[in-house]
């Protein structure tokens, strides 16, 4: 018998104020959920008023993570200490390993359409690999496969894999699958998760049922409305129903098990090596 995941907690994002001055929706890393093991943050930023965004995150440090800032909307400038710069816009995928420290900023632009949106979600980096080279893979709209399902269903798969087709991003650390999943109203959706794994849903349009139950009974499973973040239990398996049109991202990853010690951009295994971060940024030997 197959174990399917069932539904372990529900969580509305709450509002938080970022980098220069940037409303952000947060639903991991904050007091709720502090850390789903290796996702230390999970940040939704979306607005049709450009003050909510405009002033940006300036030049900041990251160090011991990776960071993975998916654009629905809109564009983003960015630039960072080790020779990358350019625009990402919709449907493009930015993911950037700190390792050893990366300097960078990322700043919105006045976007044609009206609307920015898009996602940024930070994955731990193993102890061993904390201060590796630092590392910048960006991938364009055009380059992430897209499956649609005999459902009508439509699968953007950013890493990972979905029906044996395999995402975009490849080698990052935690061996995360990151899929942007659209249901029509009535499609069903199953996705094999490995066992062990963290995963969690964010439901971001429309509403679906998720959890345990079979597809002959609906009604079983919990119907979650947008915005939500869903915190799968293990098993084997993720089924959701399409009870209205749907869209959400399915998010799993291989945890660490590692003790965590994190102050703002900077997370590492000990408060020594953050207090070595910040004297390395002082000292101006930050980036290696
Ligand atoms: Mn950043």
């Amino acid at each position: 018998m197959t174990i399917l995941r069932k539904i372990v907690d529900i969580i509305e994002p709450i509002y938080v104020m970022e980098g220069a001055g940037v409303l952000l929706r947060r639903s991991i890393a904050t007091q709720r959920l502090d850390y789903l093991d290796p996702f230390l943050l999970f940040d939704h930023f979306g607005s049709e008023n450009p003050r909510d965004y405009l002033a940006g995150f300036p030049m900041h440090p990251h160090r011991g993570i990776e960071t993975v800032t998916y654009m629905l909307n809109g564009q983003v400038e960015h630039k960072d200490s080790i020779g990358n710069s350019g625009t990402i816009g919709r449907g493009d995928v930015q993911w950037m390993t700190s390792g050893s420290g990366i300097l960078h900023e990322e700043m919105p632009k006045e976007p044609e359409d009206g609307i920015m949106e898009g996602f940024q979600l930070w994955v731990n980096l193993p102890a061993k690999s904390k201060m590796t080279t630092p590392r910048y893979q960006e991938v364009k709209a055009s380059k992430i496969p897209e499956v649609q399902t005999d459902d009508d269903a439509v699968v953007k798969i950013i890493a990972g894999e979905f029906e044996d087709v395999r995402g975009a991003v490849t080698e990052i650390f935690a061996d995360p699958e990151y899929l942007d999943v659209y249901l029509p109203a009535g499609a069903l959706f199953e996705q094999p998760v490995k066992e062990g794994h963290a995963a969690f849903a964010y439901v971001f349009e429309g509403e679906g049922v998720f959890g345990d139950f079979e597809f002959s009974s609906p009604d079983k499973g919990t119907t979650v409305p947008s915005t939500c973040l869903l915190v799968f239990g293990d098993g084997e398996l993720v089924r959701v129903y399409a009870s209205k049109e749907v869209r959400f991202l399915m998010v799993s990853g291989n945890p660490l098990n590692e003790p965590i010690a994190r102050y703002g951009p900077f997370v590492m295994n000990t408060p020594e090596e953050i207090q070595e971060a910040l004297e390395d940024l002082q000292n101006d030997t930050f980036v290696k």
